[in-house]
C-alpha cells in the first residue's frame, strides 16, 4: 500500500516518537545484516567452490575466501595466512560420471550416484539381475554361484543387503561383478571415503531404471587422492582481560565435492550455514567495543564429511594449549529453525545450557532448545573425547535435503539464523563473564 492512503502514519507525536526510541534501545544488539549473510552463502555454494571439496581446488577455493574474510576482519593469525594445513585420502569423482541405460541418460545426483567407494569404469557391459528366490532355494542360488559376473552388470534392490549379511557365500558372489547397479526407492544420500573398491558401485533411483534392460553403459571415473592437503582456517581475537583463555567457535566449510563435471554439491544448509554464522560472530566479536575478557577463536574446519578430519588434527595439533579452551561452540546445519534447535552435549553441561534456557527468552529465542547427550556427529566432538567443555548447535524443521544436489541456496529458510546468532552473541559475552 502506499503510503499516502495511510494517513495517520505520518502524524506520529513527538512524545510517541520519543518512546519508539527508547523502546529501540531497550532491544538487544542490532538485527542481523541478512543480506550479508545472504551474499556469504551464495559464495560458498557457488559452482566455483565445486561442492567445496578435493578436487579443482574447491577446498582451497573456500579456505582462501574465508581467510580473507578473517583478514578484513583483522582477525589475529597463529599461523601463515589463518592456514592450518593437514592430509587427507578421499574418494573423488569429479570427471566422466555417466549411465547409459536403454534409451535413457541417467543423471548424476538426481537418477543415480556412486557410492562412495566407487571404482571406475569405462564400457558396455550386460546386465543380470539378482534373483532374489536365490535366498531361499538352492537350486537357483546354485545356479547364480555358478555365473561369472566379471564382466557383469548386477542388478539388485536395496533392501537384500540386510538378508546378505547372513549370507556370506551369495555377498561374496556379488561382490565379484565388475558393477553392482544397487535400486533404491530412497533419497540419495551421498557421502565420502578414504578407500576405493576394484569395482563400479553405484545407487540408482528404481524409478530411474528401465524394468528389463540388458545393458548397461558406464563412464564412471574415480581418483583416490591419496595425502591430500587440505587446510583448517583459525584465527582469534585477543581477550581484553584473560587473553591467553579462550571461547571457541567452530564449523565446517568443508562439502562433498562433485558428481562429474557438471554436477556439485553446493551444501547451502552444510554447512555454508554454520561457516556463515561462523563469519558473522566474527564480524561482530572483532569490533572493538564488543571484544570479551576471553579470547575469542574462529576455526573453520576441512574434512569434517571425511570423518570429523579437521577437527581431528586440530585436536592433536592444537594452536592453543585444549585445558585454556573454557568453552568451545559448534555450528553445523543451521539454516533452519522452524521446529527449533538441538543442543548435543546439552545434557553433559547443565550450568551452561541453563545459561542457554535462560537467554531464550520468548521475546528474542529461536522457540523449542532441546538438549542431547553426547554424539560424535560433529566437530565438536573430537574436543569433547579430549575433556574440552562444547555444545554443537543445530537447527530442527525446514528443508529435508541433506547431503544431496538439493541442499541449495535459495530455498534455505534461514529462519532462526538471525536470532541464533544473537543468541550465540550473548551466550559467549556471558561465559566471559562468568566462567
Ligand atoms: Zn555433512
Amino acid at each position: 500500500m502506499h503510503s499516502a492512503n495511510r494517513p495517520g502514519i505520518i502524524h506520529c507525536s513527538t512524545a510517541v516518537l520519543g518512546a519508539l526510541v527508547t523502546l529501540l534501545a531497550a532491544q538487544p544488539a542490532p538485527a542481523q545484516d541478512m543480506a550479508r549473510v545472504r551474499r556469504t552463502i551464495s559464495v560458498l555454494t557457488s559452482p566455483k567452490l565445486h561442492g567445496r571439496g578435493y578436487t579443482h581446488h574447491g577446498d582451497q577455493r573456500a579456505a582462501a575466501y574465508i581467510a580473507k574474510r578473517f583478514h578484513q576482519l583483522g582477525l589475529q593469525a597463529w599461523q601463515p595466512d589463518y592456514r592450518q594445513p593437514f592430509p587427507l585420502t578421499v574418494n573423488t569423482f569429479s570427471e566422466g560420471l555417466k549411465v547409459f541405460v536403454g534409451r535413457q541418460t541417467l543423471q548424476p545426483g538426481i537418477d543415480f550416484i556412486p557410492h562412495p567407494t566407487s571404482g571406475s569404469f569405462q564400457g558396455k557391459l550386460a546386465v543380470v539381475y539378482f534373483d532374489t528366490l536365490a535366498f531361499t532355494q538352492p537350486a537357483i542360488r546354485n545356479q547364480f554361484l555358478q555365473q561369472d559376473l566379471r564382466q557383469k552388470a548386477l542388478v539388485y534392490e536395496q533392501q537384500i543387503e540386510a538378508r546378505l549379511q547372513q549370507m556370506p557365500e551369495l555377498k561374496a558372489k556379488l561382490a565379484e561383478a565388475r558393477a553392482s547397479i544397487v535400486l533404491t526407492t530412497a533419497k540419495l544420500t551421498a557421502s565420502v571415503a578414504d578407500t576405493q573398491a576394484p569395482h563400479v558401485r553405484l545407487l540408482v533411483r528404481a524409478q530411474a531404471w528401465p524394468a528389463q534392460a540388458q545393458h548397461v553403459r558406464l563412464d564412471v571415473t574415480a581418483h583416490l587422492q591419496q595425502a591430500y592437503q587440505t587446510q583448517n582456517v583459525l584465527g582469534y581475537v585477543p581477550g581484553t582481560a584473560v587473553p591467553d583463555s579462550f571461547l571457541v567457535v567452530t564449523a565446517h566449510y568443508d562439502h562433498l565435492g562433485e558428481l562429474g563435471r557438471r554436477t556439485y554439491f553446493p551444501g547451502a544448509n552444510d554447512n555454508a550455514s554454520g561457516t556463515t554464522m561462523l563469519l558473522e560472530l566474527a564480524e561482530h566479536f572483532a569490533q572493538p567495543a564488543n571484544r570479551l575478557r576471553y579470547s575469542v577463536a574462529f576455526i573453520a574446519f576441512s574434512g569434517e564429511e571425511a570423518g570429523l578430519l579437521g577437527s581431528q588434527f586440530f585436536v592433536a595439533n592444537p594452536a592453543m594449549p585444549l585445558a585454556s579452551i573454557r568453552f568451545l561452540l559448534n555450528l553445523d546445519l543451521v539454516g533452519t529453525g522452524e521446529e527449533g534447535i538441538t543442543v548435543v552435549n546439552g545434557k553433559v553441561h547443565s550450568q551452561e545450557y541453563q545459561l542457554l534456557q535462560q537467554l531464550n527468552t520468548s521475546d528474542v529465542g529461536v522457540g523449542a532448545i532441546a538438549a542431547r547427550g553426547r554424539a560424535a556427529n560433529s566437530d565438536h566432538y573430537p574436543f569433547s573425547e579430549q575433556g574440552v567443555p562444547a555444545f554443537f548447535w543445530y537447527t530442527r524443521g525446514g528443508t529435508a535435503a541433506y547431503h544431496d544436489v538439493h541442499d541449495k541456496p535459495k530455498p534455505l529458510p534461514l529462519t532462526a539464523f538471525p536470532r541464533l546468532v544473537n543468541l550465540a552473541r550473548q551466550f559467549l559475552q556471558r561465559l566471559s563473564r562468568t566462567i
